[in-house]
């Protein structure tokens, strides 16, 4: 089974409100060949939700105690994203997994990049928060993009 960004497939919990569909993910859902999952919702926050970014490193630092994830008005939200990080692995585990399919530049969903803790839209090479969990839980995690490029090229 796949894992796939709820965002991706079409459902609008993005921070504002809205979706980023990739319509072959959101084919996938349909035909029930991947489960959708939001690791914030999870982690306890709705849907609209003040944007996030990670300060001090990346989803890996996170875990490892030495960056934090604040929101733009600089609530540390830390907590939130480690919580569905963690739910997210569990879910992934639940349905055995062979592949998770993540949005790309999320502080939870990243897998190649992320934005860099500015909130200027620049991005550095990192995974979010829960790419880096379920990497180092030995799980196959790629963005979109990849998915694509992999899958239908
Ligand atoms: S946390 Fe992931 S699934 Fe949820 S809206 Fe952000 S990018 Fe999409």
């Amino acid at each position: 089974m796949i894992l796939v960004s709820s965002c991706l497939a079409g459902l609008q919990v993005r921070y504002n409100g809205t979706h980023c569909l990739n319509k072959k993910i959101h084919d996938l859902a349909a035909q029930n060949k991947a489960i959708t999952i939001c690791p914030e919702l999870l982690g306890g926050f709705s849907t609209p939700r003040e944007p996030a970014e990670i300060e001090g490193g990346d989803g890996e630092d996170v875990l490892d105690g030495k960056a934090k994830v604040v929101g733009k008005s600089g609530r540390d939200v830390t907590e939130l994203y480690i919580k569905g990080a963690y739910a997210t692995l569990e879910k992934a585990k639940e349905i055995n997994a062979t592949l998770v399919v993540l949005k790309e530049n999320s502080p939870s969903c990243g897998s190649t990049t992320i934005y860099n803790g500015e909130f200027k839209g620049e991005k550095i090479v990192g995974n979010g928060v829960t790419s880096a969990l379920l990497k180092r839980n030995g799980l196959k995690v790629i963005s979109e993009e990849q998915f694509v490029k992999e899958l239908f090229s």
